[in-house]
């Protein structure tokens, strides 16, 4: 399953989640730390890992 990497903007701190396409369209993922929905979704963690093949 894949997981994604989120900041958010009202208390500047990044979370992850994993979600699956269907359930990433549907809702608005909330922060866990103050429950804002000024996500913002970050990709770099996900392309991080997919380069780590050596
Ligand atoms: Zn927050």
């Amino acid at each position: 399953m894949p997981h994604y990497e989120f900041f958010c903007k009202a208390c500047n701190k990044t979370f992850e989640k994993v979600l699956t396409l269907a359930e990433h369209d549907a809702e608005k993922t909330a922060c866990p730390c103050c429950g804002s929905h000024e996500v913002e979704q970050s990709w770099s963690a996900f392309s991080a890992i997919t380069s780590k093949k050596s």
